[in-house]
């Protein structure tokens, strides 16, 4: 059979695939509760940990069929205590999706809002935390994929272990393409789904998060019967499959992605993306168009431009 046609695709994900990962998806059929299966899916998580350098030992990689809002919801629902409450840092359209989150569970939250095209002061942060024994958890973007916004993880994680609440990050769009140490940036939970910058199909989003906190967390309020983590997380741990009907093709695939990201290597994957990111930046320039978000709080990842007042 011939590959597809190669198409550029200007929206920031699904991704673009390669001929091998397109491929990989063609497969005998196979019941997921086959042993080969499992085996392939705990292949998977090993390496998703590994991307995002998560000791094994402390951290686990939870397996959920979904796109990516599926992890928000997940993390959110599942992971505060009755008497705790959530802080927001909402600073784009994925932020404010997870306050909107919170207000569909009735979840106790506190919104610190920044604004979307500058690094946002920390203090602010620090100062709600100050104010409220009973944040529990504490959310951000890494990366605002609707305006290329890179948020301050590490100092953000700081603060939230500093006071006592754990530290849970939509790395949604920057995960397999920036480096991330959940170990180094204070990252209690972060995720991401195989359609980003894995650049694998659509379909199989992931948790990474700590065994601890997940443990704990069995003992937490359930809000939801298919997106509760613990019980994803449980189940797995128990029989090495998903609870419910995995996305095999893209299993398959995603397991190819993942051996792709490990040829190329994390820095030099970053290299092609900043090679490519300063064509752009200098093809927009040219074009004399204006970037929205100023360089030093662009994660180099989206550029995102004014919408020209130019009839033509
Ligand atoms: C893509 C993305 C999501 C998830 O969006 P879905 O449409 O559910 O896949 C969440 N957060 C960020 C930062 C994203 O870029």
């Amino acid at each position: 059979m011939q590959n597809p046609p190669r198409k550029v695709l200007l929206n920031p994900g699904p991704s673009t695939t390669t001929n091998s990962v397109k491929w990989a998806q063609v497969m005998p059929d196979i019941c997921p509760r086959e042993k080969e299966f499992s085996v392939l899916l705990c292949g998977i998580c090993s390496d998703i940990l590994r991307i995002v350098h998560a000791p094994e030992r402390d951290f686990a990689c939870v397996l959920f069929s979904g796109s990516g809002t599926l992890n928000i919801d997940t993390c959110l629902n599942s992971l505060l205590d009755t008497g705790k409450k959530v802080l927001i840092l909402r600073n784009g359209v994925f932020s404010a999706r997870a306050q909107e989150i919170c207000s569909y569970y009735g979840l106790p939250h506190v919104v610190v809002d920044a604004p979307w095209d500058a690094v946002p002061d920390t203090r602010c942060i620090e100062q709600a935390l100050q104010a409220d024994s009973s944040i529990g958890l504490v959310y951000c973007t890494h990366h605002e994929t609707g305006t290329g916004l890179l948020n301050p993880v590490r100092r953000i994680g700081e603060l939230a272990h500093r006071y006592s609440a754990i530290s849970v990050v939509d790395t949604t769009s920057s995960f397999a393409l920036l480096p991330i140490d959940v170990v180094a940036d204070h990252i209690d939970f972060c995720m991401s789904s195989s359609q980003k910058g894995l650049a694998g199909p659509c379909g199989l989003s992931f948790i990474i998060g700590r065994r601890s906190i997940i443990e704990q967390s069995a003992a937490y309020p359930k809000r939801s019967y298919y997106c509760n983590l613990f019980r994803q997380y449980d189940f797995f741990r128990n029989s090495g499959e998903m609870h419910f009907t995995p996305p095999v093709q893209t299993a398959y695939a995603t397991a190819q992605a993942l051996a792709e990201f490990f040829a190329e290597g994390e820095r030099p994957k970053l290299a092609r993306i900043q090679r490519i990111m300063a064509a752009l930046r200098r093809g927009a320039d040219g074009l004399g168009l204006r970037v929205l978000v100023p360089p030093e709080a662009q994660a180099g990842l989206v550029l995102c431009v004014r919408y020209p007042d130019d009839p033509r």
